[in-house]
């Protein structure tokens, strides 16, 4: 006789980790076993926030998602807060701490912290953490075959395997396979977000790397109409772009361009200014002044020389028609984006299962009587900042509870 468990969590991750947990909170009496594929439990946590784990943002709600409807996300969001995550962390003898930017860190400034105490959470809430032990396929009712060949029965399954960034974590995209084995759909398009991105080799921007300033950057429809628009930091890199801004827009642009080739991404290196304010503002001073007091001196030279303006013109030598041109390139510099860096550079995986496909009071499946789904395998994702932690607490929160409440 194969060994039985009433829930079966599949995926370690912060998302399944916080559903054990509360599964067990909710019936202590049944038994919890969480399975992970991974030799190292945890890595995604591990390596998050640049290795300090941004556990959540201060302000958080549904507009910093993308994916499913904001109504369905923001329901979620709502059972579980920002006040409750640092208060669950608290409990577990994790403080947090914000910084200017909103984001909210361990005092520790060790992302270890976060994870260790989410371990001995769930292993005091008598969780059995089963490891390396990848789930290879799920029959319904329900039979959890590993890809070692082991075998094991459970009343319920929580699936919460994750997305496909960072995919040597154990976050490899096979989750997807066991949802729709169950009857779920995966949204048409899955592809990387939070990503890097790549611009033509050679482009004057990458000449530029280890250069960061702020910019605005815009996601427009090939007809012109704004998309999506971010402010922050932007790092020129030796293939491209990265940093904050870019992040955050690189889904909105990918998203963009799968049903509009046409869609394209433009900087404005002085937020707040417009190609005719840039373009009045250089009347007066010499180009090189207005600019170096504004932008990074190798930034202001490299956009003059796209311009084609010498950095030494004086005011009263450059054309109206060279005028126009700087400013468009300080204001509305085209970005010839040829791809993105993928799911190895990838913080998030946009797309997933549409959260239409659950019921959102407890995460239950309306496809499978006895699965739950929860964390970034849902069509659900976030802007830099601890956004996509807070899903997958307040998912992971969700689908443990509504779980346990009907075994
Ligand atoms: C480099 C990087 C930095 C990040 N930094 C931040 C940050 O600071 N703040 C923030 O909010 N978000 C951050 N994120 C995003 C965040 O880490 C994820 O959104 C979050 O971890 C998703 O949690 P999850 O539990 O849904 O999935 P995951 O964390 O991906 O966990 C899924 C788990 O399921 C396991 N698994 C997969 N398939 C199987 C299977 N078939 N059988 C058994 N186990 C399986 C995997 O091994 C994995 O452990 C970062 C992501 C990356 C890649």
């Amino acid at each position: 006789m194969s060994e039985r468990v009433d829930m079966a969590v599949v995926g370690a991750g912060a998302a399944g980790l916080m559903a054990a947990i509360w599964a067990r909170r909710t019936a202590p009496g049944r038994s919890v076993a969480l399975f992970d594929g991974a030799r190292t439990l945890g890595a995604k946590i591990l390596v998050s926030g640049g290795g300090r784990c941004n556990v959540t943002h201060h302000a958080v709600d549904e507009t910093a998602f993308a994916g499913s409807s904001r109504g369905a996300i923001r329901k979620v969001l709502r059972r579980f807060d920002v006040p409750a995550t640092v208060a669950f962390f608290r409990e577990l003898g994790v403080e947090l701490k914000r910084e200017e930017t909103g984001k909210l860190f361990p005092t520790t400034d060790r992302a270890r912290t976060v994870l260790d105490a989410l371990l001995v959470a769930a292993r005091g809430e008598g969780v059995v953490i089963r490891n390396p032990w990848r789930v290879a396929g799920i029959e319904p009712g329900f039979v959890l075959k590993s890809s070692a060949g082991a075998a094991l029965d459970a009343a319920r399954v929580v699936l919460a395997t994750g997305g496909m960034s960072l995919p040597r974590t154990g976050s490899d995209g096979g989750g997807y396979a066991l949802a729709r084995a169950l009857g779920h759909t995966i949204t048409a398009r899955v592809f990387p977000g939070l990503v890097p991105l790549t611009l033509p080799h050679g482009h004057f921007l990458c000449a530029l790397s280890g250069l960061s300033a702020p910019a605005t950057l815009e996601v427009r429809s090939g007809r012109g109409r704004r998309l999506a628009s971010f402010t922050d930091s932007t790092l020129c890199t030796h293939f491209g772009l990265s940093g904050p801004a870019v992040l955050d827009v690189s889904r909105y642009f990918i998203h963009a361009r799968f049903h509009d080739p046409d869609a394209r991404l433009v900087a404005n290196w002085l937020p707040g200014s417009t190609v005719e304010s840039v373009d009045d503002a250089l009347r007066g001073p010499p180009p090189a002044r207005f600019l170096a007091a504004r932008l990074p001196d190798r930034l202001a030279r490299t956009l003059c020389e796209a311009a084609g303006v010498t950095w030494s013109t004086p005011a009263h030598q450059l054309t109206r028609e060279a005028r126009r041109t700087l400013a468009r390139a300080v204001a509305e510099l085209p970005l010839p984006v040829t791809g993105d860096r993928g799911y190895n550079y990838a913080e998030v995986t946009a797309g997933g299962v549409p959260l239409a496909e659950l019921d959102l009071d407890t995460m239950e499946s309306r496809r499978c009587a006895g699965l739950s789904l929860c964390g970034e395998i849902c069509d659900v994702d976030g802007r830099i900042g601890g956004f996509n932690f807070q899903w997958a607490w307040a998912s992971g929160y969700v689908a443990g509870i509504g779980g346990a409440a009907r075994m």
